[in-house]
């Protein structure tokens, strides 16, 4: 639903919804309500009393016998209303909500496990924590208030007035009358409520990705003594909240006071009407006693129904922004998914835009890559280079061309089979807040201590890591930024070794490291690279020129291809990029131009 749109959901709408958030507890929730819908007909019977009761009382001479009836029945009435009322509580107060409230975010959790990550990236994690953690809330919290509020509030009164059918159908047309009525103050107030809830949601959403992003940036903007700037952003987004929130009070306000003076005024002209005919003679004065007692009773609640309708808002709010979440599909896997036996890879003629930007950055693509051999891939920064790598992780699907392994088209493979084939090891390594040893597991749960110590080894990080106070068992999150960027590459290089995938996928770190880090991470690469097929983006000579293919970017087109003795000679791009580093002295080629990448 558009944020802007100012249709209103009919009620019919927010109950389907919520019997489907419900899952398997939506039995309890129908028989909840439907005990709910019992107890306010209880209610309105037990005031539908007070006509009898009234009359026996004040009619001469008084009949004392009937009125301790109907007083005895009204009783009986309040007592079904309380009994089932108390029934129905077990919905929100058993384990309904909890269980509801956990299975729905265990959904939006797998989910997340598997939208394409593309998607998923684009999505700021923040907003997508607001609708684990807030949008959930949104929707199911509410769920209670349906039926205790909304359903009291609307039957309670209609069956009283029904029940003025049997004193005065005058009087009863014109208490009915007041629903009906209402009907487009009601309407006008969920209009103005309507989009300032979905406007108030998206801006919560919004202020909790800046939030996160805020924090997450704090150290770099602290080092770089400029905290204000995104500061200002935060601000900003606080701002927008309370703008929307004073716009949507102030929306709701008119109408509100409209509903209110209506039905005062409709229960008071109801209520002269009555003693008209009282004072006329066609209408008992018990009648009128009754009445008002109904009526006090009533004009409160009615009025508080319409400004409760915002809740609705609220939670069709929420749903919609569940929903949209729910309704990312995976990406498809064409059946029947297999396995591939072989590990080489090639692309051909790939082509692919990123939807955030719709540009193309890698056009007609094609090489391959032969088992077991090592592809360096070269180019300025913005060339491409990681793109080619996500692809062959599926982060997204290219628009044209197909990519495989072994010679089977990596959309036939479950996420899982392609996963498995592949390792890498990125430049910013993301080390969880748990042990080394569960850290270095992450590559395959099952491995035993004394194959973590052997990977740990391979990795060059065997020694560091007995060093530590608590060595395997030391966590992170207490040793902090102890580690070095080095030590931190080689627990991920660990990881990858220990996950033995035939692929492996490196972003060759560059100036980041000290020169005796570099050695010892070489030196793990070395370990973790030995017969795999290997794609490095490149920008170490010694790499380069062991290459079995250099592949060659620029601006998303695949230039040349060859070893680096061969590209040398060939006069074309490689070279001229080669001389241009030769003369500055420097070996980044994947920073020729731009310099990026540091
Ligand atoms: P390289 O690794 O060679 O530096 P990339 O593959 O990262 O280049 O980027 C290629 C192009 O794609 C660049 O123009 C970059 O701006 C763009 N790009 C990269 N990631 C995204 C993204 N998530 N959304 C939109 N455009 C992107």
């Amino acid at each position: 639903m558009n944020i802007s749109d100012t249709s209103i959901p009919p009620l019919s709408q927010t109950w389907k919804r919520m019997l489907q958030a419900a899952g398997q507890e939506a039995g309890a929730l129908k028989r909840s309500t439907a005990l709910t819908l019992a107890a306010a007909v209880a209610q309105g019977l037990a005031f539908a009393c007070f006509y009898p009761f009234f009359s026996a009382l004040l009619d001469t001479p008084a009949r004392p016998g009937s009125a301790v009836f109907w007083l005895t029945a009204m009783t009986l009435c309040t007592l079904a209303d309380a009994l089932a009322r108390w029934v129905a509580r077990r919905f929100d107060y058993s384990e309904s909500f909890a269980t509801i409230t956990h299975d729905l975010r265990m959904s939006l959790g797998r989910q997340l496990r598997n939208m394409p990550l593309e998607t998923l990236y684009r999505k700021r994690s923040g907003e997508l924590a607001s609708v684990l953690a807030g949008s959930v809330d949104e929707v199911i919290m509410p769920m209670g208030m349906f039926s205790a509020a909304f359903i009291n509030i609307m039957v309670t009164p209609m069956v009283a007035a029904l029940a003025t059918f049997f004193v005065d159908w005058r009087l009863a047309v014109c208490m009915l009358l007041i629903f009906p009525l209402s009907i487009p103050l009601y309407r006008r107030r969920r209009r103005a409520t309507g989009r300032g809830m979905r406007e108030v949601s998206a801006a919560h959403a919004r202020i909790q990705a800046e939030l996160v992003e805020y924090i997450q940036g704090l150290p770099v903007l602290r080092a770089a003594n400029r905290t204000g700037e995104r500061e200002e952003r935060l601000s900003g987004a606080l701002e927008h909240l309370r703008q929307i929130q004073r716009q949507d009070i102030l929306a709701g306000v008119r109408p509100q006071l409209s509903i209110s003076a209506f039905i005062q005024g409709g229960l008071l002209a109801i209520a002269g009407l009555a003693l008209h005919f009282v004072l006329g003679g066609s209408l008992h004065p018990a009648a009128l006693a009754a009445l008002l007692v109904i009526m006090v009773r009533f004009t409160e609640p009615i009025t508080l129904l319409f400004s409760i309708s915002a809740v609705f808002d609220l939670m069709e709010a929420g749903f919609a922004r569940v929903e949209e979440t729910l309704s990312i599909a995976p990406l498809p896997v064409s059946e029947p998914a297999g396995t591939p036996t072989a590990f080489d890879v090639s692309f051909e003629d790939v082509r692919f835009a990123y939807a955030e930007s719709g540009e193309v950055v890698l056009d007609g693509v094609s090489f391959t890559a032969p088992e077991r051999s090592l592809t360096a891939l070269v180019g300025p920064s913005g060339a491409g280079k990681t793109t080619v790598t996500r692809l062959l992780m599926r982060y997204a699907d290219p628009q044209a061309g197909v990519i495989r392994i072994g010679g089977m088209d990596i959309r036939g493979m479950r996420p899982e089979t392609l996963m498995g084939c592949v390792s890498v090891v990125f430049q910013d390594v993301y080390l969880f807040d748990d042990t080394i040893a569960a850290n270095i597991r992450m590559g395959r749960q099952n491995a035993t201590d004394e194959e973590v110590r052997a990977v740990a080894e391979a990795a060059h990080c065997h020694e560091f890591i007995s060093r530590l106070p608590q060595g395997y068992e030391t966590r992170v999150g207490d040793i902090g930024g102890r580690l070095s960027g080095g030590e931190r590459q080689r627990i991920s290089i660990a990881r990858a070794i220990l996950k033995n995938a035939p692929i492996v996928i490196l972003d060759e770190p560059t100036a980041a490291l000290d020169t005796e880090s570099e050695v010892a991470v070489q030196r793990a690469v070395d370990a973790l690279v030995r017969e795999r097929t290997v794609f490095v983006i490149a920008h170490r000579l010694s790499t380069i020129a062991a290459a079995d293919n250099i592949l060659v970017f620029d601006r998303g087109r695949l230039v040349e291809q060859g070893r680096h003795a061969a590209l040398l000679n060939a006069g074309g791009r490689y070279q001229a990029m080669w001389e241009a580093q030769n003369r500055a002295k420097e070996w980044h080629l994947g920073r020729m131009t731009e310099g990026a990448h540091a």
